[in-house]
């Protein structure tokens, strides 16, 4: 069993809202007691948040809204998770900083890879808010950059309720099956959609692996981490 170095985790915005638009403040702390449990553990952990539970961009515009503001808007909810996640973080006594995207002082550090890189090496989490900081971007895509740029062994995408990649729906066909390990190619060759494409794209070219899961059960976070197969590995 072989564990990570470094590893990124990206959270759901809906997970922050227990399926409510805003945050639980029950399920945030839940979430910072698994992510503590792996920076006590010695791995160095990034995160990178969504904003689903806030604003998406798409939908905003399906119901009139200009494409770009609301895509801003959607950048400013995911602040906010980060925000919550950083102060259960804290209360647990984990180091944390949050690095965002767009400039907002009063609240977070600026973008700074190589300070990035630095904080995790003193052992403090490091939260990446605000997306990409530019319209258009999914926070699965802000993942795998974030993860590339500040050298991180292994992306973990939390899929909100669902365990891993599997062989069909497993909503509509009950003989779905999931999936251990699966490479890039073999993904595309079997037409499985495991996120977004810029994103899939992104990791595939850079050979970046991830681990498709979910945070269902305790301790799956600091498991997976440890190299124990939990959800889907998805590798080169
Ligand atoms: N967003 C964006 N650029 C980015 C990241 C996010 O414009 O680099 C906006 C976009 O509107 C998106 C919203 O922020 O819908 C929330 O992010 P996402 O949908 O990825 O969150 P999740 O589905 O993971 O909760």
């Amino acid at each position: 069993m072989t564990g990570y170095k470094r590893v990124l985790l990206k959270l759901s915005g809906e997970v922050f809202g227990g399926g409510k638009v805003g945050v639980d403040p029950d399920v945030v702390q839940g979430i910072a007691r698994e992510i503590a449990a792996v920076a006590q553990s010695g791995v160095q952990v990034a995160i990178v948040t969504g904003g689903g539970n806030f604003f998406r961009g798409a939908e905003l515009q399906q119901r009139g809204m200009d494409r770009v503001r609301a895509d801003y808007m959607g950048m400013l909810g995911i602040v906010m998770n980060c925000l919550a996640l950083q102060d259960f973080l804290e209360k647990l006594g984990i180091d944390t900083r949050v690095q965002t995207a767009i400039t907002m002082g009063q609240v977070a550090e600026p973008y700074i890879p190589r300070r990035a890189i630095r904080h995790m090496e003193k052992g403090r989490v490091v939260i990446f808010g605000a997306g990409m900081g530019m319209p258009f971007f999914s926070t699965d895509t802000v993942a795998v950059q974030r993860a590339l740029e500040s050298r991180c062994d292994v992306v973990l995408f939390d899929k909100n309720g669902v365990d891993g990649i599997y062989t069909a729906d497993p909503k509509v066909d009950p003989t779905a099956t999931r999936i251990e390990q699966i490479t890039f190619d073999e993904a595309i060759e079997r037409g499985l959609r495991i996120m977004d494409q810029t994103a899939f794209t992104l990791a595939r070219e850079n050979k970046l692996p991830l681990i498709v899961f979910g945070l269902g059960e305790p301790g799956s976070i600091l498991r997976a981490v440890q190299g124990e197969r939990i959800g889907t590995l998805v590798t080169a």
